[in-house]
């Protein structure tokens, strides 16, 4: 069909597909979290309800977007891996980038109720992000291990530096001044035999921040019933909207094997961890993240 006369503005918007058989990772960042954290009165070092809000709008990205296959939050960030083959949107950067920044900042906002049911929302967060392309499965893996040793580094720091000023009664300017110089090891000393904390007791959702993972289940009953949401359809209704229990996001449950007359499920849900992703173990048993 013939355009109008002003149809060729239209030719000023570039291609802007990025280069196929690459890893794309998308990485969406809180703007300006310290004031909203503060603002929003979070506990610190960490509130886990505004962790389990982040878990839970990645959820709504990963539901709606199946050629994501893993991704990673802490603090007020979240990593998304996708299907190195991937032709969403024909690969369109900003296609992909603005709808699912808005999708999750729009599930931040649409969820905070119920993980904050005593806390209003003053003002409108938002998030910056960012496409990175990994050209193989070595990056792709480095890039997992720096984000979780950066979760380690900060949460080791904020766990020594809130037990000196809320458990010390030290100000934040001498709690940053006893903390200046030290190493992993002088700051795991000092929470144990200062505050009798042992680090590696604190809740591993904080050490080593979530993982998202699609596991395959064959059936609702091998999860015991409780560890996921079988049969959710395409996406996973969280409007009960209590914080799931821990390991236990759940389900893009698509019926998918027949097996004699016996209908036999292959659910896939989507199932939150909070395990090391820096050592091979978690790699080597899902091979298909790295194809
Ligand atoms: P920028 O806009 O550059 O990202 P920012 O203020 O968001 O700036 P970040 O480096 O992203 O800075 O750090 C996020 C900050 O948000 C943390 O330092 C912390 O103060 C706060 N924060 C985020 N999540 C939590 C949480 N679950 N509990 C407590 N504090 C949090
Ligand atoms: P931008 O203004 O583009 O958001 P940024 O400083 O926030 O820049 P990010 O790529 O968002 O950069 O960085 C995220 C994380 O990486 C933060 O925890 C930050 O401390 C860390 N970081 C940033 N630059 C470096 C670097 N050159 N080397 C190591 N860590 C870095
Ligand atoms: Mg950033
Ligand atoms: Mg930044
Ligand atoms: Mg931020
Ligand atoms: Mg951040
Ligand atoms: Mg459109």
């Amino acid at each position: 069909m013939a355009g109008s006369k002003y149809a060729y503005v239209k030719n000023y918007e570039l291609p802007d597909n990025l280069l196929p058989g690459t890893f794309m990772i998308m990485r969406i960042d809180g703007h300006g979290f310290h004031r909203f954290s503060t603002e929003h009165s979070f506990a610190k070092p960490n509130d886990e309800r505004a962790l389990r809000l982040m878990d839970c709008a990645a959820q709504s990205v990963m539901d709606e977007y199946k050629d994501i296959v893993l991704a990673f939050g802490e603090s007020d960030e979240y990593s998304f891996l996708f299907r190195k083959d991937t032709k969403l949107y024909n690969r369109r950067q900003t296609k992909l980038l603005s709808l699912i920044l808005s999708l999750f900042t729009s599930s931040y906002i649409f969820h905070w109720p119920k993980f904050f049911p005593d806390e209003s929302l003053n003002y409108p967060p938002s998030f910056d992000a960012r496409i990175v392309l990994y050209p193989s499965a070595k990056e792709v893996r480095d890039y997992f291990a720096w984000r979780q040793v950066d979760t380690h580094i900060n949460n080791l720091y904020n766990t020594a530096f809130w037990a000196l000023v809320q458990q010390g009664g030290e100000s934040t300017t001498r709690a940053h001044a006893l903390l200046k110089g030290t190493v992993s090891a002088q700051k795991h000393e000092l929470l144990f035999s200062r505050f009798g904390i042992n680090y590696n007791g604190i809740p591993a959702r904080f050490r080593k921040g979530s993982v998202l993972v699609r596991d395959e289940v064959k059936d609702a009953r091998e999860s015991g019933g409780h560890d996921f949401v079988p049969d959710a359809g395409t996406r996973t209704d969280l409007s009960e909207g209590s914080p799931l229990p821990d390991s236990s996001l759940a389900a893009g449950a698509t019926p998918v094997a027949h097996q004699g007359k016996k209908k036999v499920k292959a659910i896939k849900t989507v199932r939150i961890l909070h395990e090391d992703i820096v050592r091979n173990e978690f790699w080597d048993a899902r091979p298909e993240l790295l194809d």
